[in-house]
């Protein structure tokens, strides 16, 4: 109960901001039935595997662990779970990546990596590309961005459109660290009479290594492990990427000990991600923020976490353990009850959704659809269903409908990531996602017409692509950005 004082001090919400001037009427000219929003709010989390979260019917409470009544501001719950419940989210959204970059990109310019230059971690985005900080900008949005990932930094390219732009890798706790910072911006820029707010906070707790800290007197490394455990398996890099290299034989109980970890830093951010929306939202006499923001919640990428070759990272990975990604919507005023939409959508399919609705002009050209046809019943526009594309630099290639995943791997490449080991993608995989969800037994043998159309599907693709080639060449952040990630190694070659 005393805990509460402290975190929101922590958190740096302030009990008695002014509340922001001038909230009415900017949005009067949308003819859309229901309350269009005012502000956005995007959180991305690094690393967060769409089935590990309780939603996704986990066994365990990684993204609905409960939150003190006296911290959940009432009667809402704001612990991701309950987010999403009061949204619209989508069942199968993927990230066209396995890496935060070029995903991250995507899902900020509605292009293809192929098509916004950043293939690669090591790359960064195009000149010519719109982003939707830049678009919300031209619209009159005040836009802020807080990251604690070092890759997703200015000079990347990703900051263009934002104007108070903040990347803190550096502080031990840098979750909160960014919460903090997002927290004192948003106060500070409604006390300025800012009248619409783009806010983009992205955490980091579920990426390499897994050893969430203590937060509120939880120790969120033992939540969901087995206290009889008694092997030398953790969640540091310095156990599994030797483990990794050497392949290493872990038994089921040493491979737990790792995910409990993992899971423990979902259960983290979920806390943390509430007490944040605690202070966001400032409760009014005459409004709440949240209530009047659309919240926009996703995934760069997920996470092998041990279930092909004993690879525990992501960049190698086309399958769905890294691919989909969690993705919803929240916007109580104009969206009423818990959906679950099972349509395929892609995270390049997020920004032309949100200039859709805020009747945002783009400059360019989105590869990606608005899915607002499926998320507002008011909207009475086809949608236009496909596969979700995603890829590993040019070389492998991957397509997911609601049935099937196809890879392909025409050169045979063997991806090459840091940490070294053994990761092989076959010629042709086909999988079938209703009897096979982790995609573990390849059925291209028995579906041949299969493989031939979703391989057609991928060749249709590939060509209607408008390809740019981002910036080269790796700033000396840019190199230690990556070496801190362990995307390269201490004495390895010099990336290209
Ligand atoms: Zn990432």
């Amino acid at each position: 109960m005393g805990s509460r004082p402290s975190f929101l001090l922590a958190l740096g919400i302030a009990a008695a901001v002014g509340l922001a001037a001038g909230l009415t009427g900017a949005c009067s000219d949308v003819p859309r039935p229901g309350t269009p929003p005012r502000h956005l709010l995007l959180i991305t989390v690094d690393t967060l595997r769409a089935d590990h979260l309780s939603s996704w019917l986990y066994p365990l409470d990684t993204s609905s662990y409960p939150l003190d009544p006296v911290t959940r501001g009432g009667a809402r719950d704001d612990s991701i779970d309950g987010l999403a419940r009061a949204g619209v989210s989508f069942a199968r959204a993927y990230a066209p990546r396995g890496q935060t970059f070029p995903s991250i990109a995507t899902l900020m310019t509605g292009l293809s990596p192929l098509e916004h230059g950043a293939r690669d971690n090591r790359d960064t985005l195009a000149e010519d590309v719109e982003t939707l900080a830049e678009a919300l900008t031209a619209a009159g949005f005040t836009t802020g961005a807080f990251t604690a990932n070092q890759l997703l930094a200015p000079g990347s390219g990703i900051e263009r459109g934002f104007s108070h732009f903040v990347c803190d890798w550096r502080s031990e706790d840098r979750d909160l660290a960014v919460l903090q910072a997002a927290s004192r911006w948003v106060e500070e820029q409604s006390a300025a009479g800012a009248k619409r707010l783009f806010t983009w906070v992205h955490l980091m707790g579920p990426h390499l290594p897994y050893a969430p800290l203590p937060l509120q007197g939880y120790d969120f490394d033992s939540v969901f492990a087995d206290p009889t455990y008694d092997g030398p398996a953790n969640g540091s890099r310095e156990f599994l990427d030797p483990a990794y290299e050497q392949g290493l034989a872990l038994g089921p109980r040493d491979v737990a000990r790792v995910v409990a970890s993992y899971d423990g830093e979902i259960a983290r951010i979920n806390r943390l991600i509430g007490l944040f929306l605690l202070g966001y939202a400032q409760r009014g006499p005459d409004r709440d923020r949240l209530e009047d923001t659309l919240l926009v919640f996703a995934a760069d990428h997920g996470e092998e976490l041990h279930q092909r070759h004993g690879y525990w990272g992501h960049s190698k990975s086309v399958y769905s353990s890294v691919l989909h990604v969690p993705l919803f919507f929240r916007h109580p005023k104009s969206l009423t009850g818990r959906r679950v939409v099972g349509e395929v959508v892609e995270l390049a399919d997020v920004a032309p959704t949100i200039c859709d609705w805020f009747r945002v002009k783009v400059r360019g050209r989105h590869a990606g659809r608005s899915l607002l046809p499926l998320v507002d019943s008011h909207v009475e526009r086809p949608f236009e269903s496909r596969p979700a594309f995603g890829h590993w630099q040019d070389r492998i290639f991957t397509a997911a409908t609601d049935r099937w995943r196809l890879v392909l791997n025409p050169d045979g490449v063997v991806p090459e990531e840091h940490p070294p080991g053994p990761y092989t993608v076959p010629p042709v995989g086909l999988f079938d996602l209703r009897r096979d969800p982790r995609e573990l037994h390849d059925v291209s043998a028995e579906h041949p017409e299969v493989v031939r159309e979703l391989s057609r599907a991928i060749d249709s693709w590939l060509s209607g692509l408008v390809r740019r080639e981002g910036g080269g060449g790796l700033s000396p952040e840019r190199l230690e950005a990556l070496r801190a990630l362990g995307y390269l190694g201490g004495d390895g070659p010099e990336p290209r």
